[in-house]
């Protein structure tokens, strides 16, 4: 499918008129629709709840958007559980999906409503400490081991990674929580990352059904809620099909009414947790191209760099690149599309064949609204870019400045090298 930037090259001279690339656009429209598009794929289920993913696209204003459509938080760290606090998810809103969890990070994701999701068996006693009791509800996190496959592809390795409890750890942590006087159980499980394929969801949930029922009938637990988690993805590349989620939603209804409606469980809340899937594609990062290279291949320099965008650098992910204004012109130049810091792998893309890119011309990098900002860092000293707001009308809000040097050199505040740093 061919992939269009969600603005225009207009809209973006009257947005670059008043704040200076790079930033992070975000499209209001695509967030809602998508949102909407997911409760109705899942209206079948009553309890149903999507709980953002707030790392994804840490800004108050995009995760309140979510909020406002019904959507509650995942956290998975103090400051995430601040944010979600501070846009007035209470009792039940947050879900608190962390690992390798400090004490005083339970207390206060139990003190603001959050529903506690144990990554592990010894997270029992962790909790019981901190907090001086087992709350009433209460969710485990489960990892099967093994390979995860749909047919004969591997999606994901569980068996390797860090996450969750095994099998037999997850049933004797259900006797434990229940002996300490928990009521309401949730199971949940991330098994494969950014799948780009509508069979991920039905499977996972087969499997964490069927757990499910075993569970209860073998610790007589009330099973309230399984967490489905997150992990649905999104076309990256112009030739991938995108996922539907009816499908998803009418997938996993077939599951849940094989499984568990028999099994006298047809009351158990569906709850998700995606980041990608919500805000992904919805997001883009502007930059301008500020110089072009001849050397051994062809590089056009723009003035966003890694630190903006991680994936391509990280990952080698593929980021689809729109030179604004030449949408309609052929794709016959070969250029790696860099940014400026000391580093090799600091590119954007790599023999991308793109339209003559000439200077000053406006770069649009797709699919940044998940994992974009969000895993921005300070390495070369580089400054992390503002984030902007397109809404449905075409006005557009900065939600978050761009830093500035006061900003990185802010640490040293109260040492005597500070006034030194901040005067230029
Ligand atoms: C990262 C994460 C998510 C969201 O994952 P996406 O791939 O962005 O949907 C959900 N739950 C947990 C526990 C996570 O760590």
């Amino acid at each position: 499918m061919e992939k269009r930037p969600f603005v225009t090259l207009e809209k973006l001279k009257e947005i670059t008129a008043q704040y200076p690339t790079p930033f992070h656009l975000y499209d209001e429209k695509g967030i809602r629709e998508n949102a909407k598009a997911l409760s109705e794929a899942f209206a079948w289920n009553k309890g149903f709840k999507e709980f953002y993913a707030v790392k994804a696209a840490p800004n108050p204003y995009l995760v309140n958007i979510l909020k406002e459509l019904g959507c509650g938080c995942d956290c998975s760290s103090m400051t995430e559980l601040m944010l979600a606090h501070a846009i007035g998810c209470g009792e039940g809103d947050i879900m608190f999906s962390s690992n390798d969890t400090p004490l005083d990070e339970f207390r206060y994701a139990y003190e603001i409503g959050g529903i506690i999701n144990l990554d592990d068996f010894t997270h029992i006693e962790a909790l019981e400490k901190s907090i001086g009791k087992i709350p009433k509800t209460i969710c485990c996190r489960y990892n099967p081991g093994g390979v995860f496959k749909i047919s004969n592809d591997i999606m994901d390795n569980p068996g390797d990674s860090k996450y969750g409890m095994t099998t037999e750890q997850i049933f004797e942590a259900f006797r434990v929580l229940k002996e300490k006087g928990a009521e309401e159980f949730g199971i949940h499980a991330f098994l494969a990352s950014n799948t780009v394929t509508n069979e991920y969801y039905p499977l996972l949930a087969g499997v964490l059904f069927e757990l499910a029922v075993k569970l209860q009938k073998e610790t007589g637990a009330h099973i309230k809620f399984i967490n489905l988690s997150g992990g649905i993805g999104i076309p990256y590349r112009p030739d991938q099909e995108p996922n539907d989620i009816k499908v998803i939603g009418e997938g996993v209804r077939k599951v849940y009414e094989e499984i568990l409606v028999p099994a006298g469980m047809g009351d158990v809340a569906l709850y998700t947790e995606l980041g990608r899937f919500m805000t992904g594609p919805y997001g883009c990062l502007v930059t301008t191209a500020i110089h072009e290279k001849h050397i051994h291949k062809e590089y056009i320099g723009v003035d966003a760099c890694a630190v903006n965008l991680m994936r391509p650098a990280m990952y080698g992910a593929y980021h689809h690149i729109t030179v604004m204004g030449k949408e309609d012109q052929p794709c016959d130049h070969m250029y790696d599309v860099t940014g400026s810091l000391c580093e090799n792998n600091d590119k954007f893309a790599i023999d991308r064949m793109l339209p003559r890119v000439d200077m000053g011309d406006l770069l649009v990098i797709h699919d940044t609204g998940a994992h974009g900002f969000a895993m921005g860092y300070n390495y070369n000293g580089k400054l992390k870019s503002a984030e902007i707001l397109l809404h449905e009308d075409g006005s557009f809000d900065l939600i978050r400045r761009a830093e500035t040097p006061k900003d990185y050199f802010a640490t040293f505040d109260g040492l005597d090298i500070y006034e030194k740093l901040i005067q230029k």
